[in-house]
């Protein structure tokens, strides 16, 4: 989130002086803690074992996990086995696309740098490779990923099959380095592909949500590794608003964070670095979320109360100004877990959406997570929701043991309205048809998944609603 908490520094409870004493307790006495919350895994069944996703939203009790250690190992795990099947990376997806109740496969053992190419700046990884792995061998080579999403311990082959993003109106999502893969079908069938030999399944397979077959290696493009500079800036939210699509253009990695009933924005900014650099320092930012919640707890109630001492009690101006090695700066640490449901906007409609949603947020009494603000240049692969144009990425979060089902009925709409496609990997509600409507390829994504996936091993019960499939089981 990037905001510390020195900037952050609130009244404390001797500002509750002087508020109605029976709001301020029946406020104070308030539980956020949702119905059916649990930190728990799910119990097994004897001769099952447990799964749950990074958030808890998601849980599988699948008869076997499986961890090949290579090609050999996976193409017998498809051929031995029966039932259904899934890929799974690092579990940091908030929909059920990962959950399977016959086996789960985890690649995670086929991971590193088996190949590079000096002379085309092409590196082959395992596809479990986590991408920070992946960005610190490319640093040992003088190499680098233009660019990295918020956090980095997604797997490569997680985060490309739901086109995982960064920031940047030049940058497209990390999914558009692939040059080519390597995937084993349903079948157990080893298939190399490139846009070179199969253009359409190239196009398919780079955004795939497992749906195709289980990927085991990655070839990408690297570009010079790059230094550099970071700086955060606090201000109100107006008339900051006016001033976006002159910031994206002018810094290399623009995103912002509007802090819910404050009337305040964080926003941060990458740019090529040449001269010394200072190293990045400790992350604040969960001290910062900590600060909001104080906030909202003890002033929730009252939301105009609530944004006259934010205003007086956050600092604005630059509070953050460091610069590193480009993967040591652009990917963070995120203790402090949530739910999350992030649509992809038409840019020509981003902001005007995004003054929905801030005026929605601050409506919402028991809000207090910052929403965050993306760019993402456009890319060709058929799922990528940036296929056919730039996009504006609104996300917007909960505590990970507080309700969320406000995303879905208030907020989604509001999303859909103006042409939004969801983060495949982030809450959302929708169906076959809807993504046929957003998708001009979907139908041709669905024959080839139907050609290569004939009996739908690779389904669930969420893949089916996406392809429009029966699910009994
Ligand atoms: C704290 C946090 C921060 C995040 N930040 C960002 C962000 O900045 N930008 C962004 O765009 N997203 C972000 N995400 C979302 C996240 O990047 C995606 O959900 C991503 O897909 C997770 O990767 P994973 O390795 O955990 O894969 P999983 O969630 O485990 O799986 C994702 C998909 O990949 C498939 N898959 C996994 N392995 C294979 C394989 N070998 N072959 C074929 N398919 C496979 C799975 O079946 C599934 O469909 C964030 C999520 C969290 C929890």
């Amino acid at each position: 989130m990037g905001l510390s908490r020195r900037a952050v520094l609130l009244g404390g409870t001797g500002m509750v002086v002087g508020i109605p004493a029976i709001q301020h307790v029946a406020w104070n006495g308030r539980n956020f803690v949702r119905d059916g919350y649990s930190a728990d895994f799910p119990d097994a069944p004897e001769g099952k074992t447990s799964w749950m996703n990074w958030s808890g939203s998601q849980f599988a009790t699948p008869r076997e996990i499986n961890f090949p250690l290579n090609e050999k190992d996976l193409v017998d795990v498809l051929q031995s086995t029966s039932g259904r099947i899934r890929p799974v990376g690092s579990g940091h997806s908030f929909t059920g696309l990962a959950p399977c109740e016959d086996t789960m496969v985890d690649v995670s053992a086929m991971a590193g740098l088996y190949r590079y190419d000096d002379a085309t700046g092409l590196a082959t990884f395992g596809a479990g490779t986590r991408l920070f792995h992946a960005a610190a061998d490319l640093d040992d080579k003088g190499r680098a990923f233009p660019n990295l999403p918020d956090v980095d311990v997604q797997t490569l082959a997680g985060s490309f099959s739901t086109a995982t993003h960064g920031t940047g109106n030049r940058l497209t999502a990390i999914h558009d380095y692939i040059e080519s893969f390597r995937m084993v079908t349903a079948a157990g069938e080893l298939l190399d592909v490139s846009a070179d030999n199969n253009a359409d399944l190239f196009a398919a397979g780079k955004v795939s949500l497992g749906a195709l077959g289980i990927i085991t290696q990655y070839t990408l493009r690297t570009v010079p590794a790059f230094n550099l500079h970071r700086q955060l800036t606090i201000e109100p939210v107006e008339p900051f608003l006016k001033r976006v699509e002159t910031l994206a253009e002018a810094h290399r990695n623009f995103e912002f964070f509007y802090l819910p009933s404050t009337g305040m924005v964080a926003w941060l900014i990458h740019d090529v670095h040449d001269g010394p650099i200072t190293g990045r320092g400790e992350s604040e930012d969960d001290e910062s979320l900590e600060s909001l919640k104080e906030l909202r707890d003890t002033f929730g109630w009252f939301p105009w109360l609530r944004q006259r001492i934010a205003r007086s009690a956050i600092s604005a101006g630059v509070i953050e100004d460091s610069s590193d090695a480009s993967w040591e700066l652009l990917s963070n640490t995120r203790p402090t877990r949530f739910n999350e449901m992030e649509y992809h906007i038409p840019r020509e409609n981003g902001v005007a959406t995004l003054r929905k949603i801030i005026k929605m947020m601050d409506h919402r009494k028991d809000a207090f997570f910052p929403v965050e603000y993306r760019h993402i240049a456009a890319d060709t692969a058929w799922l990528s929701p940036f296929n056919g144009g730039p996009r504006s990425s609104i996300a917007i979060h909960a505590a990970v043991d507080e309700r969320y089902d406000y995303f879905y009925s208030d907020f989604e709409p509001v999303f859909l309205a103006a042409g939004g496609r969801p983060h495949w990997g982030k809450h959302h509600s929708l169906g076959k048809s809807d993504f046929a409507a957003l998708y001009p390829e979907f139908d041709h994504f669905n024959e080839i998944r139907r050609e290569l996936d004939p009996n739908g091993r690779f389904l669930n019960p969420h893949l089916a609603k996406i392809f429009g499939e029966n699910f009994d089981g």
